[in-house]
């Protein structure tokens, strides 16, 4: 109980800086040598460490994911008229770069792994190569940190020598097939904003192999000056770079990524065993091929109990929860846009949204905080399940 009598907020996934100060060392060096901005030695280091925490050659630090996906999609050549195929079940962030660039997103459905379904990328491949229109990239998302099965995905991309932007936004930790998410496709992007897996208050990053589109990329971000004395510009520009304050911050969360999965995980396995034998309720899958980040433990609902039942039960007792990402091809901005699924009625991503609920999954929970949810969503179940 706090002392208003309310009982202690529990949120869904808030910051969480290490117990060891390692941000806040970093933040006093950029302020004992004055390095507040521009770029400066943690923004560079930050890039570094974080190339190297993945496994990818390259990295450039962003103000945010969303400016990471605009850069990638600018680097793939996507301009004024382009098609693109996006992920349709997301977060609007994946998209809206699409149209800051004057391209047409095309979505795509997700399937059993709630991530893009290889099929029907395919079905959108093969109808607009009828209307002679090749799409300039595909985007992917890793959504709740769950990997997208990016083996067949890959596949159809290089047959139609398509590239493939990962959005790995949500996670930053997870591995496919033993390979970092966002280092697969051509280029990855990752969000270090408030509620993710780790956060420098706001930023992102876009990594590559290709050293030559990332280059380019901080280029773009640096207001395209061009290396002379004077401010000579050939392109347009973007103030898109991370600042070396809060590339610290992101220098000293880096360090507890392993620590915040691992208690991701916990979190995940403490609602399976508790949750996973109530009629109805299922945990979001787990594929063979995944080594997720659990950066937030979903559930579905197929019985009595509604997604709305579990987060207003929640609420009352100021526990935060969440529905699932709104698919694109129903959000009234994107109304006009082609959808492509392989469904003769709705859609997977629907389904998904209109019967899953994210649980808090923050870090800083204790099995107390655990046993709290877990008694107010069995409650709905009835007395014979408590
Ligand atoms: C958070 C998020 C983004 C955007 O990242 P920001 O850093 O907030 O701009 C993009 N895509 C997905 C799937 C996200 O969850």
């Amino acid at each position: 109980m706090t002392k208003s009598g309310e009982k202690k907020r529990i949120y869904l996934s808030s910051p969480h800086m290490s117990d060891e100060g390692y941000e806040k060392a970093f933040i006093e060096e950029a302020f004992a040598t004055n390095w507040i901005a521009p770029l400066g030695p943690n923004v560079d280091a930050f890039e570094k460490e974080l190339a190297e925490k993945v496994g990818v050659k390259a990295a450039v630090a962003l103000s945010s994911g969303t400016a990471a996906i605009h850069l990638a999609l600018k680097a793939v050549g996507v301009g004024e008229g382009d098609i693109v195929f996006c992920q349709d079940l997301t977060f609007a962030a994946t998209a809206n770069p699409i149209r800051y660039q004057g391209a047409i997103p095309v979505f795509i459905d997700s399937n059993h792994t709630w991530n893009m379904c290889p099929l029907a990328l395919r079905k959108a491949f093969e109808k607009y190569e009828k209307l002679r229109r090749k799409p300039k990239a595909v985007i992917v998302v890793h959504l709740y940190g769950l990997s997208a099965d990016l083996d067949p995905i890959l596949e159809v991309c290089r047959e139609y020598d398509v590239p493939l932007i990962e959005d790995a936004a949500e996670s930053l930790g997870s591995y496919y097939k033993g390979k970092a998410t966002g280092t697969i496709g051509d280029l990855g992007i990752y969000s270090f904003n408030g509620n993710k897996i780790i956060t420098t208050s706001g930023g992102g990053m876009l990594v590559s192999n290709d050293e030559e589109k990332i280059a380019k990329a901080r280029f773009w971000a640096t207001q395209a000056r061009e290396p002379f004395r004077h401010y000579e510009h050939k392109e347009l520009g973007y103030n898109y770079r991370m600042s070396n304050v809060l590339a610290g911050i992101g220098r000293g969360q880096l360090k507890v990524l392993d620590e915040r999965v691992k208690k991701k995980k916990y979190i995940f396995n403490y609602y399976k065993e508790h949750l996973s034998d109530l009629e109805g309720l299922e945990m979001m899958p787990i594929q063979d091929y995944d080594e997720p980040n659990y950066w937030l433990s979903c559930i579905v609902l197929s019985g009595k109990v509604k997604p709305i039942d579990v987060i207003e039960a929640l609420e009352a007792e100021n526990i935060e929860s969440r529905p699932i990402w709104k698919p694109m091809h129903m959000q009234p901005y994107y109304k006009d846009c082609d959808f492509i699924t392989l469904q003769a009625h709705g859609s997977v991503s629907e389904d998904i949204f209109t019967r899953g609920v994210c649980l808090p999954s923050d870090t800083k929970m204790t099995d107390g905080d655990l046993a709290r949810v877990v008694e107010v969503i069995r409650g709905l179940w009835g007395w014979e399940y408590v």
